[in-house]
């Protein structure tokens, strides 16, 4: 109960009609299963939306950078590399495969994986004879991580990269889609995201033949034979093809969703920009960041509270903000695992938060997140 002003949330789904209509063509073909022309479509579609020849459609982001990092070849006893700050997904699936995560700090130019960090734990790492199995790059809230020199420090060391781009679909890296600078890119359709089946990812790559194992091991691995037959360990991971419907209607207005994003964003600079120590996430100049959430940073002495001063009168009005993700590091279940750096995505944890970014949020929901934003700073 509650009739006070309506809840703004963080990053609500945003449904149309297209997304309805095929939902009910789906139903009423009955294909109510992990399979079905819904799903082949999906593929299809978006596949070609960014850039790559082969995309299968999973149940989830964490199911993909699960398949992905067994792919590579991740076992038992391996490392991988990971962005340390990240939501916790990111690095879930290197322990489902009993490997061990390493985080490696964040640049503060871009929020995303520092490639000079990198480079430093891949020497290292071959000077012991022991270079990690897969490096996990994530695009973090809507922004590519800079995938040029990532990508040639792995290649000189022979270490296949995945991309996490979970947030970030329908940005850019030097003009071309996210998700496909590594061997595998890894997308969510999560509630939260920038298109949504309500839970549903896809695995996207430039090789056929390990997509085909990833939807064989994501079915079961069931073999060709009439009756059922394995000769690996399966995994339940196929997206309903109910589902795949409504992720194709959203396909149709994802560059509407970013520009509504971007139109966020760029709202909250204009109305808050001149508020001392509140800064926004930077944009790297290397590409388009699609802006999935409006990341502010806190500077408590300058700006006259901290962020979690911020977040409780956000709170009070019924608006959802979010301090930005704790980094891997300072998890509880991560604490025994190694950290390359780590201050800079404390630091950002500590002073950062996300403001309330649906692609449906209109200019009076904006303007009552702002209004508190600036009663906090004491320039309302
Ligand atoms: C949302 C997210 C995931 C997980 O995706 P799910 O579809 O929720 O499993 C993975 N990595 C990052 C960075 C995410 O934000």
């Amino acid at each position: 109960m509650n009739d006070g002003p309506q809840r703004i949330y963080l990053s609500p789904p945003h449904m149309g009609d297209r997304e309805r209509a095929l939902l009910a063509e789906a139903f009423d073909s009955n294909w109510i299963a992990p399979l079905g022309p819904h799903v082949d479509a999906f593929e299809r579609e978006f596949a070609a939306a960014v850039d790559r020849p082969y995309a299968a459609a999973l149940s989830s982001g964490t199911a993909a950078l699960h398949l992905a990092l067994e792919l590579v070849g991740v076992g038992p006893g391996d490392e991988v590399l990971c962005s340390d700050l990240t939501f916790a997904a990111s690095a879930f699936a290197i322990t489902y495969l009993g490997a061990t995560p390493v985080f490696l700090d964040a640049d503060r130019a871009t929020w995303n994986m520092d490639p000079a960090l990198l480079r430093e734990e891949l020497t290292e790492c071959a000077a012991r004879d022991k270079l990690p199995k897969a490096v996990i790059t994530v695009d973090l809230y809507g922004q590519s991580a800079d995938h040029d020199p990532i990508l040639a420090t792995c290649d000189a060391f022979g270490v296949p990269v995945i991309e996490d781009a979970a947030e970030a679909l329908g940005a850019t890296y030097r003009g071309r889609p996210v998700g496909r600078f590594g061997r595998f890119g890894v997308f969510s359709f999560n509630g939260n995201k920038i298109i949504t089946t309500s839970g549903g990812g896809m695995l996207v790559s430039e090789d056929g033949a390990a997509l085909e194992r990833a939807r064989f091991l994501a079915t079961q691995a069931r073999d060709r034979a009439p009756h059922y037959e394995h000769s690996a360990i399966g995994y339940n991971y196929r997206l309903s093809n109910l589902l795949a419907a409504v992720g194709r209607g959203q396909l149709e207005v994802l560059q509407e969703r970013v520009a509504a994003r971007r139109g966020n964003f760029d709202f909250y600079r204009e109305r808050l920009g001149d508020l001392p120590g509140l800064d926004f996430m930077p944009e790297a100049d290397y590409g388009l960041a699609t802006r999935w959430l409006t990341c502010v940073t806190i500077d408590p002495q300058r700006f006259g509270g901290d962020r979690e001063a911020v977040r409780l009168a956000l709170e009070a009005e019924n608006i959802e903000a979010r301090p930005v993700w704790k980094p891997m590091h300072l998890q509880p279940v991560f604490a025994e695992c190694r950290v390359r750096g780590g201050g800079i995505a404390a630091e950002l944890f500590e002073r950062g938060l996300c403001l309330p970014s649906g692609s449906s949020l209109t200019a009076a929901e904006l303007e009552r997140v702002a209004g508190v934003v600036r009663r906090v700073a004491g320039r309302p």
